[in-house]
C-alpha cells in the first residue's frame, strides 16, 4: 500500500525492477527470396518483413507495375501480385521490366491457384521474373492430380531456385483432407468440436505439402508457410500450433480482415498477440481499401503494427496528445496530421538522404499539462497553448527549450523547424559516410 503521494510502497517494492515487456525471440528457419541484387530474407534472424499484394489485373502490366511500386515506396519488402491466366503470366516478366527500368526492385511474388503448375511451366519466363512462388494445397487439385499438380509447382520452383509460400486458407482448406480427419474424429472416443477438427485440418494441410515438398528436393529454407483465418482468437490458435511443430519460416497474416477501423483492429490485435510471442517471420495486413483509399494503407498499417511493439522502425513518429477540454481549438490535431502526413511523405527520399531519420521522435501537444514533459522527450517538440494560456508555443529541441513561436504561423514555422532538424542532425550522416 502507497504511504505517501510519492508512490513509495512498504510492500509493493521487493528489490526487483520491472521487467520490460518485449518480443520473444524467433526460431525459425530462413528463407532468401532475391530479384538481382536484393536479396529479402525471411525468418531466422532477419526483422520482421513487411508485404503486400495488389489489386489490379496483372494484365494490365503498366498498372500493375506502378502500384507495386507505390506499395514498395510505402515500405512493402515483397509484392504478390495475382497470376491468374495465360494472359497474366505473359505480361509478368514485362511488369518486372518495367519495375526494374523504374529503378524498382522489390521482389515479385506471383499468386497461383487451380492452373500455377500449367502457368509456371508453359511460360518459363514467368516463372523466373517471379521470386517466390505462393501455392495454396486446396487449391492445386483433386484426387490423384492434386500431388502430381503440386509436384509440378515445387519442380518449378527448384528449376529456377525460387522460395515457396505454401499458402492454407481457412476458405479454400483441402476438402478431401478435411473429410478425412471428419472421419478419423468420429471413430474418437471423445470427438473433437468441429472447430478443433479444422485448426488440425489447416495446420496438417501446411505441414504435410512442406514435408511433400521437401521429399521432392526442396530444401526446408525454401518453403515459407501460412495458415490464414478470419477470426482472432483461431488465428492465435492455429498459428501458435504451427510454430509449435515446426521451424519454418512463417508468413502471417488474418485473412479477409475486413475494411476501415475493424480491419485495422483486427489485423493489429491479431498479429501483435502473435508477433510477442515470436511467431511471423513476415506479415500482411489484408484490408479491404474503402472507396478511394490507395492500396498502400496496408502497408501504412503493417508498419505502424512492427513500429508499436518496437520490432522495426519505419517512420518518423509523432506523439500527439488526444485533446480534452484543456484545447478546444483544433490547432493541435491540424499541425499533428500535416507533420505526421509530410514525414510519411518525405520517407522514400529521406531513406536514402537522411539514415537514422526513421528514429527521429516529433511531439505536438495541446497544452502545458503534458505539453512540454513530452516535447523534451522527443527530438524535437511543440507545445501548443491551451485555452486561456498566454498565446505562445514553446519548442524543444533535444531535450532542450530552444525558442518559443507565437502569431498566426506557428505551424508553418514549426513544420521549417522540423524541415531543418532533419537536415542538420541526419544530413550529417550522409556527410560522414
Ligand atoms: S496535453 Fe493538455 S490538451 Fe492534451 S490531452 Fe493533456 S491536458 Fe488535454
Amino acid at each position: 500500500m502507497s504511504d505517501s503521494i510519492t508512490g513509495l510502497s512498504s510492500n509493493s517494492v521487493d528489490g526487483q525492477p520491472i521487467e520490460a515487456a518485449s518480443p520473444s525471440p524467433r526460431r525459425s528457419r530462413q528463407a532468401s527470396v532475391v530479384w538481382g541484387p536484393r536479396t529479402v530474407t525471411v525468418g531466422g534472424d532477419a526483422p520482421v518483413r513487411v508485404q503486400s499484394m495488389t489489386n489490379t489485373d496483372t494484365v494490365d502490366a503498366i498498372g500493375t507495375a506502378i502500384q507495386v511500386k507505390e506499395l514498395a515506396q510505402a515500405g512493402s519488402e515483397m509484392v504478390r501480385i495475382t497470376v491468374n491466366t495465360p494472359e497474366a503470366a505473359a505480361q509478368v516478366p514485362y511488369i518486372r521490366e518495367q519495375l526494374d527500368r523504374m529503378g524498382v526492385d522489390v521482389p515479385l511474388i506471383g499468386d497461383f491457384h487451380y492452373n500455377g503448375h500449367r502457368l509456371l511451366t508453359d511460360f518459363p519466363a514467368c516463372a523466373e521474373a517471379l521470386s517466390k512462388y505462393r501455392i495454396n494445397p486446396g487449391n492445386v487439385g483433386k484426387g490423384d492430380k492434386r500431388d502430381r499438380q503440386f509436384g509440378q509447382m515445387i519442380e518449378a520452383a527448384m528449376r529456377w531456385n525460387k522460395v515457396v509460400r505454401i499458402g492454407v486458407n481457412w476458405g479454400s482448406l483441402d476438402q478431401e483432407l478435411l473429410a478425412s480427419l471428419m472421419d478419423v474424429n468420429s471413430r474418437r472416443a471423445v470427438p473433437w468440436d468441429a472447430k478443433q477438427v479444422m485448426y488440425e485440418a489447416l495446420v496438417s494441410s501446411a505441414i504435410g505439402s512442406a514435408q511433400l515438398a521437401e521429399s521432392m528436393g526442396m530444401r526446408g529454407d525454401q518453403i515459407i508457410l501460412s495458415c490464414k483465418v478470419s477470426g482472432v482468437q483461431d488465428l492465435v490458435s492455429v498459428y501458435r500450433e504451427l510454430a509449435r511443430r515446426c521451424d519454418y519460416a512463417l508468413h502471417l497474416g488474418l485473412t479477409e480482415a475486413g475494411m476501415g477501423t475493424k480491419g485495422t483492429v483486427a489485423s493489429a490485435t491479431a498479429l501483435s498477440i502473435l508477433l510477442q510471442e515470436g511467431i511471423g517471420d513476415t506479415i500482411r495486413v489484408s484490408l479491404t481499401p474503402q472507396p478511394g483509399e490507395s492500396r498502400t494503407q496496408e502497408v501504412v498499417i503493417a508498419n505502424e503494427i512492427l513500429q508499436a511493439l518496437g520490432l522495426r522502425v519505419f517512420v518518423p513518429s509523432v506523439t500527439a496528445c488526444p485533446g480534452c477540454g484543456r484545447t478546444t481549438s483544433t490547432t493541435f490535431q491540424e499541425l499533428a496530421k500535416q507533420i505526421d502526413d509530410y514525414l510519411r511523405m518525405q520517407m522514400p527520399v529521406w531513406r536514402t538522404k537522411y539514415p537514422g531519420v526513421e528514429t527521429m521522435k516529433v511531439a505536438v501537444m495541446g497544452c502545458i499539462v503534458n505539453g512540454p514533459g513530452e516535447s523534451k522527450h522527443a527530438d524535437i517538440g511543440i507545445s501548443l497553448p491551451g485555452t486561456g494560456e498566454a498565446p505562445a508555443a514553446p519548442v524543444f529541441i533535444d531535450g532542450e527549450k530552444a525558442l518559443t513561436l507565437r502569431g498566426e504561423n506557428i505551424a508553418a514555422e514549426f513544420h521549417q523547424l522540423v524541415e531543418n532538424y532533419v537536415e542538420k542532425r541526419f544530413g550529417a550522416a550522409t556527410v560522414a559516410a
